[in-house]
This record gives C-alpha cells, sequence and structure tokens, in this order.
C-alpha cells in the first residue's frame, strides 16, 4: 500500500476557481465593489476607535469604464494595502483579511457591517479579466503598491506614485466579457447588488436643473453632478420608531419601481439575538387567483444584494410577501444548495415566521376591524401558511378569520361556542356549513340562513385543503359545502328535540304536517322557487309519514 500527499498546486486551482467557483459571472462586480465598500468600513472603524489618525472625510466608490482601452476601473478611497498587506491578502488565495480584521477586533468591529467572508471574492475578477492590476495606497505612510496578474500563478509588485489613499482595481476585460464595457451593462448590475449598500457609488455623471433668479431673470441653469447610483441607508436599516407609514410606502416604491400597488402593511423585522437580521416583510395585495409572483422577496448580507430567489431559504408561503431580509449570517459566495442546507439559514427561516406571525396576531388585537377589512387580500398567505407550517398554524388559530357569507368574522373559537348548540349533527358533531361561490350556491345558502343556520364564506382556492387541515387537527367538527346535500341530511337536527316540543306546539304542528314536503322531492323544487320565500320546512319523521299513507 502507498500513501502520500496530494499536491495541490497554485496551475490547477486558478482554471478551477475560474470555471467553478461562482455560477454568474457578472457577479464579480459586486465581490469588488464589496471589497471596496469593505475597505472603507475598516477604516472608518479604525478611525473611530483611534487607530487611524486621519481625516475620514466622505469617501465614495467610483466605477469608470474605458471603452477605448477596454478596462473597467473600481476605486476606493478606504484603507488601501502597503506592498506587505498586499502579498498577504491578495497573493494568498483563500485568506479573508476580512475575516482576519473581525477577529482582531472582535468586540468593537462585529456590527461594523464588514462584508467579506471567505477570501476569494476578489479572485473573481479573472472569470472577466484577462490581467487584473491593484494600485494602492495604505492609510499608514508607506509608498503606494502596483500588483499585476494576468491569471496565472505569476504576479509582479513594484512601488508606484499614487498619493491619494485608497484602492484602485483596474480590470483589463477579456474577449469574451466585453459585455462589460457597456455602460447599460453595468449599470444594470449596480442596480442589482448595490443599489442599498452603504458607501455612495459613482457612475459617471448626470445632468441637474435648478431655476435661478425671479420673474424676468429666471433662467434655468444645468450642472453636472456626480451620478450616485445607491441609497446607502435604506429604510430597513434604521430603526422603526424613527420611521413613518409613508417612509415605508416610499421604501416599497424604491424596491419595486413599476409596482404601482401599494402594499397592504409591513413587518419590521429588526433583531440582534439570538442572530443578527434586519428587514422589512410588506404584504402586497394578493387575488384569488393565486397568479402572484414569487421571488419577491430580495435576501441581502450586509446591505449586499445576494438573491430574490428565497425559495427554500424562506419558507414558501412567505415567497408570497415582498421586501427585504439582511442578515451577516447569510453567506454570500455559495450555491442555493449550500443555502438551504446552512443551519444560520434554517434558524433564520423559522424565526422569520414566528415574526410575521406575531405581527399578524398584534394586527388583530390591536385593530379587529381593520384586520377584518384587509383579510380578504392576505387570507391566501395565511391559509397558505397554515396549510404548510404547523407552528405557524398554531399562531394562526389566533387570528384567522373565517367569515360568513353575510359579512360576520369569526375566529375558530368563537364560531365553535356560537355554533355548538345550534349546529351539530347526532353524535354531537360540529357542522359549519360553508359556500366557495356566494352566486352560484345562493339558493342553497338562503334555505340554509332560513333555518338559522351560520354560512361561512370559504372562496380561496386553497380552501379545501384547509379544511381538510382542521377536520384532521380538530375534534367533532364537520365541514360541509351548502350545496353537499339537502340541508337536513348535512345538519340532522336531534330527533328528540321534537319530542321535547310541549303539547301545545304539537298539536298546532300537526296541521302544518299536511303541507309538509318530503325530502326527496324538496330538492328539486328549490330550484324553482323563490329562494326569499324559501318555505319552512319540518322534518317528518319516517314513521309519521308512513301512517298518513
Ligand atoms: P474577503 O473579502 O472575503 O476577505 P477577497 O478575496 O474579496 O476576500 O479579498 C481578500 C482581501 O484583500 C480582503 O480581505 C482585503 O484585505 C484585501 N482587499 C481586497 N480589495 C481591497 C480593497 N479595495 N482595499 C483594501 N483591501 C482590499
Ligand atoms: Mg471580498
Amino acid at each position: 500500500m502507498a500513501t502520500g500527499n496530494i499536491n495541490v498546486s497554485v496551475e490547477n486551482i486558478f482554471p478551477l476557481i475560474k470555471k467553478f467557483l461562482y455560477s454568474d459571472h457578472e457577479i464579480f462586480l459586486r465581490e469588488l465593489v464589496s471589497n471596496a465598500t469593505d475597505a472603507t468600513l475598516k477604516l472608518k472603524h479604525l478611525t473611530g476607535i483611534g487607530e487611524a489618525k486621519i481625516e475620514f472625510g466622505d469617501p465614495i466608490i467610483e466605477i469608470k469604464i474605458d471603452k477605448e482601452a477596454k478596462k473597467l476601473h473600481i476605486i476606493d478611497q478606504g484603507l488601501g494595502m502597503t506592498a506587505e498587506e498586499v502579498k498577504k491578502y491578495i497573493n494568498e488565495v483563500a485568506f479573508s483579511g476580512a475575516e482576519e480584521f473581525l477577529e482582531k477586533y472582535k468586540d468593537s468591529a462585529k456590527d461594523a457591517g464588514i462584508i467579506g467572508h471567505f477570501g476569494l471574492g476578489f479572485y473573481s475578477a479573472f472569470m472577466v479579466a484577462s490581467k487584473v492590476e491593484i494600485i494602492t495606497k495604505s492609510y499608514k505612510d508607506e509608498p503606494a503598491a502596483h500588483w499585476t496578474c494576468d491569471g496565472s500563478p505569476k504576479f509582479t509588485l513594484e512601488e508606484n506614485d499614487k498619493t491619494e489613499r485608497g484602492t484602485e482595481i483596474i480590470l483589463h476585460i477579456a474577449e469574451d466579457s466585453e459585455e462589460f464595457l457597456e455602460e447599460n451593462r453595468i449599470s444594470e448590475l449596480l442596480t442589482k447588488y448595490n443599489k442599498f449598500m452603504p458607501v455612495p457609488i459613482k457612475f459617471g455623471t448626470r445632468t441637474e436643473t435648478q431655476k435661478t433668479g425671479e420673474g424676468e431673470d429666471e433662467k434655468e441653469e444645468s450642472f453636472e453632478v456626480d451620478n450616485i447610483i445607491n441609497n446607502p441607508n435604506p429604510a430597513w436599516t434604521k430603526q422603526p420608531s424613527d420611521l413613518k407609514e409613508e417612509d415605508y410606502k416610499n421604501f416599497y416604491r424604491e424596491l419595486y419601481p413599476t409596482q404601482f400597488e401599494e402594499p397592504i402593511f409591513n413587518i419590521h423585522l429588526n433583531v440582534d439575538y439570538p442572530f443578527n437580521l434586519t428587514g422589512i416583510l410588506y404584504f402586497p395585495k394578493l387575488t384569488n387567483e393565486m397568479n402572484f409572483q414569487k421571488d419577491r422577496v430580495q435576501l441581502y448580507q450586509n446591505q449586499v444584494f445576494v438573491t430574490d430567489n428565497v425559495e427554500g431559504i424562506v419558507p414558501e408561503f412567505l415567497t408570497m410577501l415582498r421586501g427585504v431580509i439582511d442578515s451577516p449570517d447569510i453567506p454570500l459566495n455559495v450555491s442555493r444548495s449550500y443555502l438551504q442546507a446552512d443551519g444560520n439559514v434554517k434558524k433564520i427561516s423559522s424565526y422569520i415566521t414566528r415574526k410575521v406571525a406575531d405581527k399578524l396576531n398584534s394586527l388583530f388585537k390591536e385593530n379587529r376591524e381593520d384586520f377584518e377589512s384587509k383579510w380578504n387580500d392576505i387570507k391566501i398567505v395565511i391559509e397558505y401558511g397554515m396549510l404548510s407550517e404547523e407552528k405557524f398554524f398554531e399562531k394562526a388559530e389566533k387570528f384567522a378569520l373565517y367569515p360568513t357569507v353575510d359579512g360576520t368574522y369569526y375566529t375558530f373559537e368563537e364560531l365553535q361556542e356560537k355554533l355548538k348548540d345550534t349546529q351539530t349533527d347526532k353524535e354531537d358533531k360540529l357542522v359549519l356549513l360553508y359556500a366557495s361561490d356566494k352566486d352560484a350556491q345562493h339558493s342553497y345558502i338562503q334555505d340554509a340562513k332560513a333555518k338559522g343556520y351560520e354560512v361561512l364564506l370559504l372562496d380561496s382556492p386553497i380552501v379545501s385543503h384547509l379544511i381538510q387541515k382542521l377536520e384532521g387537527s380538530k375534534e367533532k367538527i364537520s365541514f360541509a359545502r351548502v350545496d353537499a346535500d339537502h340541508i337536513d341530511n348535512l345538519i340532522k337536527k336531534d330527533e328528540e328535540q321534537i319530542s321535547k316540543l310541549s303539547d301545545e306546539e304539537k298539536t298546532s304542528l300537526k296541521e302544518t304536517l299536511e303541507n309538509v314536503i318530503p325530502s326527496s322531492t324538496y330538492t328539486l323544487q328549490l330550484e324553482a322557487m323563490d329562494s326569499n320565500a324559501a318555505p319552512f320546512i319540518i322534518t317528518q319523521p319516517e314513521f309519521m309519514r308512513r301512517m298518513k299513507e
């Protein structure tokens, strides 16, 4: 038997990184902007704790396209790197300077919003570039460094005369990636991944006009301003107490500029224990047709967009919502299957479910009338949640509503309390009559109402599943659609009730019995009759009917 070490050489790793690390080449820009952001946030932190004695100012990140030279520049004013640091952080693949920073400043920097994690992000540049240059000047008093690499394991490192603090990454865009020299493409990527990142990102300039002077002297002046593509302080990063209803609505419009409908309400998530999670979820207006669009909840890590395909990451019923979830504990650089299996992600998922249930419960308790008026628009999400998540089902018991055809809303408990004496069958089972279509089942509804029964209106497309679930989880209830059978077969009045009648009542009944409509012919008559004038029907015990014949 022979044993030995497998020899991993960098020559072999590079093509692997290029091919398999990321399924999407476009994320190189997200990675480089994330590094530029980290560099800025690190410097901010070091300035804050007095370790960097510099003027922090208002640093921005700039993206520039040089179409002619086929270069893309990412420039930041962050902490920069010394030559030694370039060797340490860049030349060592899979060594994360971000992790090292968080480790070193464990206590003070844990909320600094540092994005980096695996020490692989930088190399994603080689997915689109044939050559990469780094020109960087540290905030420390040391000469700038210039690093060049063409994607082979060989690099050059020399001094440079850059004087401003910060780092410039220059990508020599490869022939097969020239789309990344198009302004529209870069703009699209910045909007997708970087729209809410915490450091202002400049991409070109735009013209603004301003009116000056009064009356006759009034003229329009136009001038060029930096085109900042992001909102560094999105609503979800703020305290709920600092936000008004209008701010939430504005943020919704910012997230979905093409969506005209207003959300019904929102849930602001804001926790730092047992893990960090912020976000805002919106309940959109949903129709009964289940043709809602999924993939509308966006997942962020420290304000960097990760994905809007959250299936398998949050419970499915929550994918019907919209909004943002942000957690530093969501890994950025990994595949979906990894995300789905990740323990943190699972915890986050069940936390969100609980939060959504709690919020619904408090909305219900605080203003029931308002909650009832929203019910029709939100019931699909809730009913779907009750069906698919046991934890949610248990919580939803308190606020899930069952409206009657007349627009009274009951909770299940209220319904049980109200109907327990009047709407049971022989075995004392509570019979819940419901209609799924008010118009089509009109006459049946009228008939049941004429007998003093409550008829629920359960018309969402998943209602049959929900009914099954409820019947399975509760003892002694059964649902019956009003048109399933003759009403007297659906609710079997206790025959004892007749014998409970007083003698007087029995005598008066004798006369009406002449007119009793036998139940077999009744159904036919029902179609012809004016439902408003539904006849009063008296059940006739079998032996009485026979006696008369
Ligand atoms: P990670 O961000 O996960 O740490 P990367 O491969 O993206 O890994 O980057 C490696 C390291 O290189 C960073 O941690 C940082 O120390 C350094 N670095 C990369 N880009 C910059 C930059 N623009 N300014 C300063 N340092 C940088
Ligand atoms: Mg990084």
